[in-house]
């Protein structure tokens, strides 16, 4: 092996390190900006999630798979009428 292939390996072997670095400083920065599961599991407000106490389009809580029955959602503080509705309404049936 001469100076000019050594020269080269170091190089690639220095572009693997600079890749593998990148690599891990941007799992770095994912973990940093991934929600905290506490903050997942927050319950959010009337206004965070645009609640009403009417239905919207047939849509309301009592068809919602988030809805867990007796004016409670799984995603929203406080009580909940079966005929409200919110944007973050999931059809509890395909149906
Ligand atoms: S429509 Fe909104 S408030 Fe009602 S049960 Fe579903 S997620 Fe909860």
């Amino acid at each position: 092996m001469n100076g000019n292939e050594s020269g080269r390996g170091r190089r690639r072997f220095l572009g693997r390190c600079a890749v593998a670095a990148s690599a891990a400083m941007a799992g770095t920065v994912a973990a940093v900006e991934r929600p905290k599961p506490k903050d997942a599991l927050r319950r959010r407000t009337r206004e965070e999630v645009g609640y009403r106490d009417e239905p919207y389009l047939g849509r309301s809580c009592a068809k919602c798979v988030l809805y867990q029955g007796h004016g409670e959602c799984v995603i929203l503080e406080g009580p909940v009428s079966p005929n409200g509705w919110c944007t973050q309404w999931v059809p509890a049936s395909m149906g």
